[in-house]
């Protein structure tokens, strides 16, 4: 009995004579004749009919085995999502699939899909599947390179919309295609660059092509792209484009930049600030010497005051430029954050004004790092006021500190948070530079982040800054956590007694803190004896060396630097000694002087005796 589907053809092809093995002749005659290949697979995509397979292949081969066994596996999701779409719909879809013959040729499939329905149930898909012409293939081929590119590719239209673009510029943007293609170019583009890319675009339409044009598309997530471009005009009003994303190299290049600018200016200050220290030393000495011989009803001595004051300032500046240029010494020990944080907050609230609420968190454990107390001090109170400066309407400043573990590694935490004013990415991206400052009138340095910068790098840490504009910014700096060391406190500075008895030897080179030296320690009773540098001081030392109790040795002096005369002396006795420098004298750390103490300059004058009374009073 023939089916229904035989009785149908029998109809169609007028067979009558042979009947219904005549019909089911032709049938085959059709099927075999057809160029194309015609397949039935059921639901679960296993192939029931083929007419005829590819050269390499029998239907034996295939019958029964799933259709995506005969496709390369990244077309896997694509005929599922056709056959997922075709049983849902009930409706045709198509797709194309690229299959390697057994002589290695790359064909091309072109593949309709039709829903196989019987009594109202898909029992599968009828597919028509017809090669693919070269020049359909070319198109195919431009298809996947378009999806495959790692570049941006761009296909726009001369009004200013972008018609294709490619899945790259999703990746590289974070924008869906969708995104992309419905607003104008321009809109994406930052406003800074915004007339370049015009002008870039307008010469395009009168024949200029366009080649390694840069400029900087905004991303999903707020920042920008450096795109680097190369655009020429398409066909029917349409451009090509083709951008790369140059972001990584541009940032390497700014870091690289950016540390080259740092290691640059900070020898310059160094340099400048160096001999700038010998004559503030001349400056404060010399005026705390005036302002004792001065009594409180002279005119003059409020004068002096001020100056001793701006001396002051500017040797704390001077200090700051040492500090950021590496030129100062770090005096590494055990440093709780802790400590130091509920150490400063007194000082920090008298800087700070009424309206800034200043809060410290911190746990019951010290958060131990080994550190120079005085470095970490001064990135703390840069920070602060910061965030003071960010806050002028008032806030909330929070100080955190707390053990933490950075890159695998154990670290100690400070964080200083306001919730001001917040800066602009482009600031962010340069708050390091020395001297960039937003703040108008002198009232910025534009030091204070530089010498953070430069003394948190010097003790092998890291800080992350985080801002939001309107709602405020967070530092973070990480220093290496010392978790073995025992907390231990600072020494606190002893108080002076000056009345001074005994012979020291001085060398200095520079004349006027000679003089002035030489003034300081005989007005506080000891008998100085001058050199003008190293190698002097050595022939002193041998003519008089039972007298002298102490020797003053200026580090960098000519003919002969401080630590080498007293290696010299000491070949002859021991002999206690004191070492002024406005430089770091890390050359000393871990050398046969590392023990000996060690004055910066510019000193005042009772610090200077102090640390000479205390020399001479150890045993
Ligand atoms: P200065 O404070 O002298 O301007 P800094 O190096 O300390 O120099 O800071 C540089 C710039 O970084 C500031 O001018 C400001 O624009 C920005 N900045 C630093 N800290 C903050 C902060 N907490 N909030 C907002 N902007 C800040
Ligand atoms: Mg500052």
């Amino acid at each position: 009995m023939p089916t229904r589907v035989e009785l149908d053809f029998m109809v169609r092809s007028r067979v009558t004579e042979g009947g219904f093995e005549e019909a089911l002749r032709l049938l085959r005659v059709t099927s075999e004749v057809v160029g194309d290949h015609l397949i039935l697979i059921d639901r679960d995509l296993r192939i029931l009919y083929i007419n005829h397979t590819a050269p390499g292949l029998t239907p034996e081969d295939v019958v029964g085995q799933p259709i995506t066994s005969f496709v390369p596996p990244e077309y896997d999701s694509v005929l599922r999502a056709c056959f997922e779409n075709v049983a849902r719909t009930r409706t045709r879809d198509f797709y194309e699939t690229a299959y390697v013959d057994n002589e290695g040729n790359n064909l091309l499939f072109d593949t309709r899909v039709s829903p196989w329905i019987e009594n109202g149930e898909l029992e599968g898909f009828a597919l028509v599947s017809s090669q693919v012409t070269q020049r359909e293939a070319l198109q195919v081929d431009m298809h996947r390179l378009f999806h495959l590119s790692q570049d941006l590719l761009a296909i726009g239209g001369m009004d200013g919309f972008f018609r294709y673009v490619n899945p790259a510029f999703e990746r590289a943007l974070g924008w869906s295609i969708d995104q992309i293609t419905s607003s104008p170019w321009l809109d994406f583009v930052h406003p800074e660059d915004k007339a370049a890319s015009r002008a870039a675009f307008d010469g395009l339409a009168d024949g200029e092509p366009v080649f390694d044009f840069r400029n900087r598309y905004r991303h999903r997530d707020g920042g920008y792209r450096d795109l680097v471009w190369r655009i020429s005009l398409g066909t029917n009003d349409t451009f090509y484009g083709v951008a790369r994303d140059d972001s990584e190299r541009t940032s390497l290049e700014r870091q690289l930049e950016r540390s080259q600018k740092m290691q640059v200016v900070g020898q310059l200050a160094g340099g400048i600030a160096h001999d700038f220290n010998n004559l503030l030393t001349a400056v404060l000495v010399n005026g705390n010497l005036a302002i004792r011989q001065l009594d409180d009803a002279h005119p003059a001595k409020h004068m002096v005051r001020e100056m001793i004051a701006a001396a002051e300032l500017s040797a704390a500046l001077t200090k700051q430029l040492l500090t950021f240029s590496g030129r100062r010494k770090l005096d590494t020990q055990t440093l709780d954050l802790s400590e130091l944080a509920k150490r400063m907050v007194g000082m920090l609230r008298r800087t700070i004004p009424e309206n800034v609420s200043i809060e410290v968190v911190h746990g019951d454990e010290p958060v131990c790092t080994r550190a120079d107390p005085g470095q970490i001090e001064q990135v703390l109170l840069n920070l602060c006021v910061n965030a003071r400066d960010a806050m002028p309407k008032g806030g909330h400043l929070t100080i955190e500190t707390a053990s933490v573990t950075l890159r695998d590694e154990a670290h100690a935490m400070l964080v200083v948070r306001d919730d001001g004013v917040g800066m602009t990415p482009q600031q962010r991206e340069r708050i390091f530079e020395p001297f960039f400052t937003t703040k108008r009138g002198g009232h910025g340095t534009g030091l204070g982040m530089a010498v953070v910068y430069g003394i948190v790098e010097r003790h092998g840490g890291v800080i992350q800054v985080e801002s939001i504009m309107g709602e405020g910014t967070t530092v973070r700096v990480y220093l290496p956590a010392d978790r073995e060391a025992e907390f231990s406190c600072p020494p606190e500075p002893t108080t002076a007694d000056s009345a001074g008895r005994g012979v020291i030897l001085v060398a200095e080179d520079e004349p006027m803190v000679r003089r002035v030296l030489e003034m300081v320690l005989g007005q506080a009773g000891y008998t100085v004896l001058v050199a003008e540098d190293g190698a002097e001081a050595c022939e002193v030392f041998e003519a008089r060396s039972a007298e002298i109790d102490l020797v003053l040795l200026d580090v960098i002096m000519p003919r002969l630097g401080g630590p080498d005369a007293l290696r010299r002396m000491r070949t002859r006795r021991p002999v206690k000694a004191l070492l002024a420098s406005g430089y770091s004298s890390a050359a000393l750390d871990g050398s046969d002087l590392a023990d000996v103490p060690l004055i910066d300059k510019p000193f005042r004058a009772d610090a200077l005796l102090a640390m000479v009374r205390e020399i001479l009073d150890a045993t």
